[in-house]
């Protein structure tokens, strides 16, 4: 049987790391096992889902390097993918429930729920629906049917017991009858959540869903839905959520939680991916912790996903990060900053990886470098610049040869590194600090360098009349 997984984003927001986490795992699930990765797109909540979100979910997906085999733009045989088309198939589903007075409607105001609910509470007893609807005569349900009363439909919670086998977690029982007759479908024609969840789940052939612990508690809800329509259930991995440094799930307040956020923060995916990955799961002992997507997908498997929540830990992404800046390609990280790739912009990306923490840092510098300097600072010496001139006519292959070149500049001028440091990074990049000299030769290359110092000699007071 082939490996179906899902990821099912609600639009109604930013992708948190967490939900990205979750896409991870199921895409590494997929790939392990020869497998369909499907995006659907759960987006019956009118008011909160927007495209924007859809839009913005998608592009961090492909950021992160996760390719759906299915999903809303790259169609399959199992769509729509969008939940918002698909609302046909829910309601006659729901119909065939009512029909085999499996579902029931209910004409309870939010008012007279919330007061049933209070007055549960008051006394102690846990907030769930009474069923007073499920009593109705059927001749008073269609009577206030065709006087347009609004109505939602109910479940009929079966009262059994729902083992769910759970890959992560392991035997977990619930008991039907401590659970609600839930709504299948709002007033306003929508499928609620767990209904359609289940229902798709079970027509894209959905063979194991992998998802936040946060979703345990709706499995035994979805896996009678799929019996009561008939159909058996996937199987569940509920996997850990991710927590903060101080063992609350996380959120805004312990900073950058989405992807957006970690991207614009100079996070390369691979990098954001890696760390992801081992945020909850362990690779066998022996493999080296920086991997790429498919060497992680060789080696993922959900008997090593931990049982209990993994903690975010902004230091060892950058960590993962380091290790990824270092193993790119130079044409992978120009491709991933954006800028122009031009001889100048290469040298630069080339030695700044070295050090950097990020692309935002990378970034940053690469501007700095490509800008021409208004005017050179530190009152660079005239007769250093000079020479620099004359001595600086050869190109630099690498920074090694830069540095020579610098080593003979001082000793025909006699004059101190140091001093000549000063007065021709002054000179080249209008700043007192920075990379070491001979980095900053060698990224200018020859030409740049030499018009960047007639520019400063021109500048200088001395040139007048002198050069
Ligand atoms: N739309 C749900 C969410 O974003 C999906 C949960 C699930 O995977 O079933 O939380």
């Amino acid at each position: 049987m082939t490996v179906r997984v899902r990821f099912a984003p609600s639009p109604t927001g930013s992708l948190h790391i967490g939900n990205a986490r979750t896409a991870l795992f199921n895409w590494l699930f997929a790939r392990r096992h020869d497998g369909r990765f499907i995006l659907r797109i759960e987006d019956t909540d009118r008011e909160r889902s927007k495209p924007e979100f859809e839009a913005e979910i998608l592009q961090d997906l492909r950021w992160l390097g996760l390719r759906w085999d299915e999903g809303p733009d790259a169609g399959g045989e199992a769509g729509p993918y969008r939940q918002s088309e698909r609302l046909s198939a829910y309601r006659a589903a729901v119909d065939r429930l009512l029909d085999e007075g499996k579902a029931y409607h209910c004409f309870c105001t939010p008012e007279a729920l919330e007061a049933q609910r209070r007055e549960l509470l008051a006394r102690g007893f846990p907030p769930r629906y009474d069923r007073r609807c499920r009593a109705l005569p059927s001749e008073e349900v269609s009577h206030r049917r065709r006087a347009g009363a609004a109505a939602a439909v109910r479940f009929v919670m079966p009262p059994d017991r729902i083992q769910v086998l759970d890959l992560v977690k392991g035997d977990v029982q619930f008991l039907g009858s401590d659970l609600d007759d839930f709504v299948i479908l709002r007033a306003d024609g929508t499928p609620s959540y767990n209904f359609a969840a289940a229902m798709d789940d079970c027509r894209m052939g959905v063979t194991l869903v992998i998802r936040g612990d946060d979703h345990l508690a709706n499995t035994p809800r979805q896996m009678a839905v799929a019996r009561a329509l008939g159909w058996e259930p996937p199987r569940f991995a509920h996997v850990p959520l991710i927590h903060g440094a101080d063992g609350g799930p996380l959120s805004k307040r312990h900073g950058a939680v989405t992807v957006a956020e970690h991207r614009a923060a100079g996070i390369l995916p691979e990098g954001l991916a890696n760390y992801l990955a081992l945020l909850g799961w362990s690779p066998p002992p022996g493999t080296n912790e920086v991997m790429d997507l498919p060497t992680l997908s060789r080696h993922f498997a959900l008997d090593r996903v931990s049982r209990s929540p993994a903690r975010f830990d902004a230091e060892r992404l950058a960590w993962f990060n380091r290790q990824h800046l270092r193993r790119a390609s130079v044409e992978r990280l120009i491709e991933q900053l954006g800028v122009v790739a031009t001889p100048l912009t290469r040298r630069a990306v080339e030695v700044l990886r070295r050090d950097a923490s990020g692309l935002a840092a990378i970034r940053e510098s690469v501007s700095a470098l490509m800008e021409e300097p208004a005017s050179p600072v530190g009152g660079p010496d005239y007769a250093v610049l000079v020479a620099a001139r004359r001595a600086l006519a050869e190109e630099p292959a690498t920074e090694a040869e830069a540095g020579s070149l610098l080593d003979e500049l001082g000793r025909q001028l006699g004059l101190p590194k140091r001093a000549i440091m000063h007065a021709l990074r002054g000179a080249l990049t209008g700043r007192e600090h920075g990379l070491p000299v001979a980095s900053i030769l060698y990224i200018l290359g020859g030409e740049e360098t030499r018009r960047r110092l007639e520019r400063a000699i021109g500048a200088l007071p001395a040139a007048r009349g002198a050069s």
